[in-house]
């Protein structure tokens, strides 16, 4: 696995298609995938539910971003208040939203996807 490749959401298969029809910044769309990839044809939901699994990956990031923001919290504004640590966690999980969609879904083809 090629981490150039997972970081820029390229097709596990030929590394040049692109696995999503619009960028991360378009937050509308930015977790609409092409179904087959543009430039070599390799069908991304190899098998039904196959991006189920992207749902574990995306679970350890937002503990990890929890994690790093809750002691940042604690670090910085000297053990808060409980709603301080809620705002501090909720608001980067809610904003990185979107790229853990996106990467859960990229890692998880790239490590199970057979390539
Ligand atoms: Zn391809």
């Amino acid at each position: 696995m090629n981490w150039r490749y997972v970081a820029s959401g390229r097709c596990p298969s030929c590394h040049t298609g692109p696995m999503f029809k619009y960028s991360a910044t378009d937050l509308r769309r930015a977790t609409l995938m092409h179904d087959d990839c543009p430039h070599c044809g390799f069908h991304f939901e190899i098998e039904p539910g196959f991006f189920w699994g992207a749902m574990y990956i995306s679970y350890a990031f937002s503990v990890a971003v929890s994690v790093i923001f809750g002691v940042a919290a604690y670090v910085v504004f000297d053990d808060p208040a409980v709603w301080v640590y809620c705002l501090f966690i909720f608001m980067p999980l809610l904003l990185l939203a979107p790229l853990s969609m996106r990467y859960s879904r990229v890692l998880m083809l790239h490590w199970f996807g057979g390539h």
